[in-house]
């Protein structure tokens, strides 16, 4: 075999095999890096990529050859191996299993042929909708931008390739700065193309028309898991090959070719969304950044809540800071907010804010709602227990429905109750696969379980002692609703949440009849509270939000604030409601300091707070943590394993800088009979603990022969919780 056709192949292979580096194949003919392959791997046959670098020749090992190639699908380009090559290695996954799970899927079983069908097919529906010629209706022209609107895209241009956080409040016109830059990248050279990432949640049709409408004479194109595999992948080779020109996608879209990328955008860059949670667990926003910096253009990070990590790298100068704090919505209060004295905190005097004028903290309530709190422990508790709704609450609602105004009700928890109770013996609806709770769902009398989806009828006497006397306990989102429709029988509620949008195109239709002004009050969980652009509403409560006070996860108190605030900024979105609507909290707490944050609308002050907290704890921002995780049927199989583990790494030099705490049980342990034993690596920097990751890891892939019942381990880098 000639040397010349060795080639390495990225297979796909999942990362418990340890198959971390490309393979060697043989070659009759030269392809190029990039090539999309069939090779030989076992018994099977798989889907590659040739990878660039050259290929190592094992001695006395007999190379396969390549099986197929696809010559009808340009190369992968280098920058974009580069990219995979950085993520696999930052997430510690194999190369050719993070390749081949963020093409897309049907590029993996089409041919030469299938390809051949598939771009003919194309080729026609872009004849016919040439024939069709231009929408006869020209787009709106672009509102005339607002101050700070002006002075966030002059900010943003003189950063020039580097990121820029945009800390915009709700409602303060993010999306038309976004689409301003978009406008100018594309206007920068004739094959740009801006890639516009958002979370799932948020990519709705009517952002998607807005954006297209935008661009009339540009190509947009959508990427997200709502998809069908064809769509995803015809959208995919637009984008590849230039003919795409925006690019509108979830956090799987970063992953997208795209030749003549000029910009990126992360909107509501905090969103945990942007965190793959399985496989490799990457993270959109930040392969984001590197991505800007790889290909030297400008990244654009756009929240009202932006994540701890990122507003403290904007404090420290390496991402400059583009602040817009009052509503576009509401140019009156936004005179009257520039005009009130100094804002009610004085605590975040940083050199940013010193800098940029208009970068001090957000002036209090610039068109904000006002936040109502009402003190649950302080209402009469005729029996026993707090009522659902305070009575004032149910008042401030009657009001909007008369006056015709929506109202938005946020409860984080579906089904009708999270758990159904015996009084007699005390036996709940425990799932006897998980250590969860069974949730009560009255509509079909069912207890599900939401982690292994073990779904049977409600028993009708207690399983343990027979009494037929079972309640739920708790409340979720359905049992809200039938509360509430009893409360106030005329009103219109409906309800979103996972439940009543799992079919295809639910939850689009169910946000059209919100918008069309079909429904009087939506109850729904954190799906609602984000994004959307209610114009009639002016009230949004959040019926129970004390949970995430005081919980164990120590981003719990970072997320609970961006959701009310995102919440708040669901309310008042049309100037002539702003000074009428309210953010009412149900809470037993008070004074708690975060609801005293959120009433001021005040990040920079709460943000604050809890780095604080966060730099006291070791925690991120202030330090880089690792999860190494290990299945098994049973605990002390896991324990056991993850023991090991620590063991090799006491022998390694790269693990001195590195902190290995003791192995416990994930916060959920059991899920579908298999328990879950995780341990947490930490360190003050990022790049001891990359180092220590690739020494110790490799090592660990032949432990499972030693520790039979270990089903699966993998590793999480900056994970979203520990
Ligand atoms: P954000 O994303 O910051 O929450 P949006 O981009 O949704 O805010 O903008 C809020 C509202 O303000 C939208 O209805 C938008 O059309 C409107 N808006 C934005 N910019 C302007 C402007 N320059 N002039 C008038 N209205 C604007
Ligand atoms: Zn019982
Ligand atoms: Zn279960």
């Amino acid at each position: 075999v000639s040397p010349a056709t060795v080639l390495p192949v990225a297979v796909e292979a999942p990362q418990y095999t340890g198959l971390l580096r490309p393979l060697s194949y043989t070659s009759e003919q030269p392809l190029a890096p990039g090539t999309l392959v069939h090779v030989p791997l076992g018994k099977r046959r798989v889907p590659g990529v040739v990878w660039r670098g050259s290929a190592e020749v094992p001695e006395n090992n007999e190379l396969r050859p390549v099986a197929a190639h696809l010559t009808r699908l340009p190369p992968l380009p280098d920058d974009w191996l580069a990219l995979v090559e950085f993520a696999a290695a930052y997430y510690q996954r194999g190369i050719g299993e993070l390749a081949l799970a963020v093409l897309p899927p049907e590029l993996r079983r089409l041919d030469d042929a299938g390809l051949a069908r598939r771009q003919a097919r194309w080729a026609a529906a872009a004849k016919r909708s040439a024939r069709a010629g231009a929408p006869a209706v020209l787009p709106p022209s672009p509102p005339e931008l607002l101050p700070e609107q002006s002075a966030a895209l002059a900010r943003i241009a003189q950063e020039g390739a580097g990121t820029t956080l945009l800390h915009g409040v709700t409602g303060s016109g993010k999306t038309e700065v976004y689409l301003r830059c978009v406008e100018r990248a594309l206007a920068g050279h004739s094959q740009a193309q801006a890639l516009l990432l958002v979370p799932e949640i948020n990519l709705t049709p009517q952002l998607e028309a807005r954006v297209a409408q935008r661009f009339p004479q540009h190509r947009v194109v959508s990427l997200h898991s709502r998809l069908t595999p064809p769509q995803r992948l015809a959208n995919w080779m637009a984008a590849h090959n230039g003919q795409a020109q925006v690019v509108l996608g979830t956090r799987l879209a970063v992953f997208t070719p795209l030749p003549g990328l000029a910009l990126i955008v992360v909107d509501e860059e905090h969103d945990a969304s942007y965190k793959q949670q399985e496989g490799a667990r990457y993270s959109a926003r930040d392969l984001a950044v590197w991505r800007g910096r790889q290909r030297a253009v400008p990244v654009l990070l756009g929240s009202a809540t932006p994540s701890l990590e990122s507003w403290v790298r904007a404090q420290q100068g390496r991402y400059a800071l583009a602040t817009m704090s009052t509503r576009a919505a509401s140019p009156a209060e936004l005179e009257a907010g520039a005009a009130s004295p100094a804002p009610a905190h004085a605590g975040a005097a940083s050199p940013t804010s010193a800098q940029a004028g208009a970068a001090s903290p957000t002036p209090a309530h610039a068109g904000m709602p006002r936040l109502r709190l009402v003190d649950m422990l302080a209402l009469p508790h005729p029996r026993g227990q707090p009522p659902v709704l305070a009575p004032a609450l149910v008042a401030a609602l009657q009001e909007r429905l008369a006056r015709g105004e929506q109202s938005l009700l946020l409860l984080n928890r579906r089904g009708y109750a999270p758990v159904l109770h015996c009084a007699a013996c005390g036996w709940k609806s425990g799932c006897p696969n998980c250590s969860a709770w069974r949730v009560f769902h009255k509509i079909d009398r069912s207890l599900r379980c939401h982690h292994c989806g073990l779904a049977q009828a409600v028993p009708r006497a207690c399983l343990d002692c027979g009494n037929l006397d079972i309640a739920p306990l708790g409340r979720g989102t359905e049992k809200l609703s039938e509360e509430l429709q009893a409360l106030l029988p005329q009103a219109r509620v409906a309800r979103i949440d996972a439940d009543s949008t799992r079919a295809a195109g639910a939850l689009d239709a169910q946000l059209a009849a919100v918008h069309a002004g079909e429904v009087d009050i939506l109850v729904g969980t954190q799906m609602v509270a984000k994004g959307h652009d209610f114009r009639r509403m002016t009230l949004v409560a959040a019926v129970n939000p004390d949970a995430g006070l005081f919980s164990s996860d120590f981003r719990a108190s970072e997320r609970l604030f961006a959701l009310l605030l995102q919440a708040a900024g669901r309310a008042g979105r049309s100037a002539a409601q702003a000074s009428a609507s309210e953010m009412w909290i149900q809470t037993q707490h008070p004074r708690h300091p975060l609801y005293a944050a959120l009433e001021r609308h005040d990040y920079a002050g709460h943000a604050q707070t809890l780095l604080a907290e966060r730099q006291a704890a070791g925690l991120p921002p202030f330090s880089h943590l690792a999860l190494l995780r290990a299945d098994a049927k049973q605990a002390e199989q896991a324990t056991a394993f993850l023991q090991h583990a620590a063991e090799l790494a006491a022998l390694l030099p790269e693990a001195a800088p590195v902190a290995l705490y003791p192995a416990v049980p994930h916060p959920l342990a059991r899920v579908a009979n298999v328990e879950r034993v995780q341990m947490l690596v930490e360190s003050r920097s990022r790049q001891a603990l990359q180092r220590f990751l690739w020494a110790w890891l490799p090592a660990l892939h032949p432990l499972p022969r030693q520790h039979k019942g270990v089903i699966r381990w993998a590793v999480d880098v900056d994970p979203m919780a520990i």
